[in-house]
């Protein structure tokens, strides 16, 4: 065994000039970059900035435009080498007044959201008769004459679990409700929020139509008053009022924010590290995705300041446009598309603010090495290993198709979708510990992989 070890060295000694894997100078860099960042407070202090002097930023609105000048300011005033901004093209959207107020049997108001992207209803509003429907599916699969006239309403209930897989079963129904429903004669389209808690706040969210269906309403219920219709239904015909009075604000420009630190001896490889800088309107975007914006910058900030820098570059990336649109991301392949084979990884924090449970990456077999380096680093602050099949978040997961290896750092979404996309995502919900771990979870991830010495690719 122990002549098998020395003759594979002697014989790595020979083939590679540079020994492959991570000097034990920088493993131990990278634990005391771990420590530094769980004693440190700044993210906070970055959060607790944007949520009150920028607060909400829908991309295309005034407060997007004052978070594009924020962001560019604060990773100045960070120390970055380099922050610049790139241009989106985007759609505006501003939300107005909604009001549900039930006709008959059991008049009452309800409490209602318009969904993203929703078109208004006539000034005086529409009345109809409401059909329930337990989810997406059920919808599509209901005649014309179940539909037509009425006003449809998608009942889908979404389970919490940590991995926030309930997400994705259950926003089918808000992203393509009203073109369901639409297409089959609906007057307008009503969902249970896409969400869990009993908070009776409804949660927003983006919606889509689709060309040559009429473009029907689209709002969102809190979950107490999705139960509260459901109840009624139970007992017979539920006849209701629905106003909406959103509006399309046309073409706007928006911005991807971008800082780099410079590396010391590969600059033009990159470490990528995003979040998104645009928010929903009602909340000030504190956990999606202000507590990412900080993260991934505090991250990032810490290794430019440290006393060597890594060998590669250290980009942050601030995506426009990831809640109405995802414009941003597609901008940055655009603009980037060049410089794909010289992203060494990316990573990407927007699973609001719990902790960091499990770490998942997309590198070759070769590069399997740098997940066992960055697993046991993470080790400490009680993170699992995970698969080799990340997938990044909403604005990196296009970087796959270009072959760019992925990092995910899986934080843990139990309690996310309590407040997400409702006027409760503030700054109160944001628990500073978790911030910190996530902001050490990050630091060993840059850390490790702007000095590996190994190649990741050909990603699987
Ligand atoms: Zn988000």
């Amino acid at each position: 065994m122990r002549l098998v070890s020395v003759v594979l060295a002697l014989s790595a000694l020979f083939l590679e000039s540079a020994p492959a894997g991570l000097t034990p100078e920088h493993e131990a860099h990278a634990v005391e970059l771990r420590e530094h960042a769980l004693g440190s407070e700044r993210a906070y202090a970055f959060l607790e900035s944007l949520t009150v002097e920028v607060g909400p930023r829908l991309a295309g609105s005034p407060g997007d435009a004052r978070a594009v000048a924020w962001a560019e300011k604060k990773l100045t005033s960070l120390g970055f080498d380099k922050v610049w901004r790139e241009p989106v093209a985007v759609r505006g959207w501003e939300r107005g007044p909604a009001q549900l107020r039930v006709l008959s049997p059991y008049p009452q108001a309800l409490h209602i959201t318009a969904l993203g992207g929703s078109v208004a209803t006539p000034v005086e509003g529409i009345r109809g008769v409401v059909t329930i429907f337990p989810d997406l599916k059920a919808l599509e699969a209901a005649s014309p004459s179940q539909v037509k006239d009425r006003i449809v309403f998608i009942n889908a209930r979404m389970a919490a679990t940590r991995d926030g897989r309930g997400y994705g079963v259950v926003v089918r129904g808000r992203t393509h409700g009203a073109a369901v429903a639409g297409k089959l004669g609906a007057r307008a389209v009503l969902i249970r929020s896409v969400g869990t808690g009993t908070a009776r706040l409804p949660h927003t969210g983006v919606m889509q139509y689709r060309k040559g269906i009429p473009r029907i309403p689209a709002a969102a219920l809190s979950i107490p008053d999705a139960n509260q219709l459901e109840a009624m239904l139970r007992r017979g015909d539920v006849e209701v009022h629905l106003g909406l009075q959103s509006r399309d604000l046309g073409e706007a420009t928006s911005y991807n924010v971008i800082g780099e630190f410079r590396g010391s001896t590969r600059p033009e490889e990159l470490v990528l590290l995003g979040a998104h800088l645009d928010s929903w309107d009602e909340g000030t975007g504190a956990l999606d995705d202000g507590f990412g914006l900080a993260v991934v910058a505090e991250a990032a900030r810490l290794v430019g300041a440290f006393r060597s820098r890594p060998s590669r570059t250290v980009r942050v990336v601030f995506y426009a446009n990831e809640e109405n649109g995802g414009k941003g991301a597609k901008a940055y392949v655009n603009a980037h598309r060049d410089e794909f084979a010289r992203h060494v990884v990316a990573a990407e924090s927007d699973a609001g603010g719990g902790r960091i449970w499990r770490v998942d990456t997309r590198f070759s077999k070769r590069g399997a090495d740098a997940g066992d380096v960055l697993s046991r680093l993470l080790g400490a602050l009680g993170i699992e290993r995970g698969t080799n099949q990340a997938t990044g978040g909403p604005d990196i997961s296009i970087l796959r198709q270009y072959g760019v290896p992925l990092v995910t750092l899986a934080q843990d979404a139990t309690t996310y979708f309590d407040h997400h996309h409702t006027a409760d995502d503030t700054l109160d919900k944001v628990d500073r510990a978790a911030l910190r771990q996530n902001v050490a979870a990050y630091v060993v991830y840059v850390w490790v992989l702007a000095n590996w010495e190994g190649d990741l690719r050909p990603v699987p």
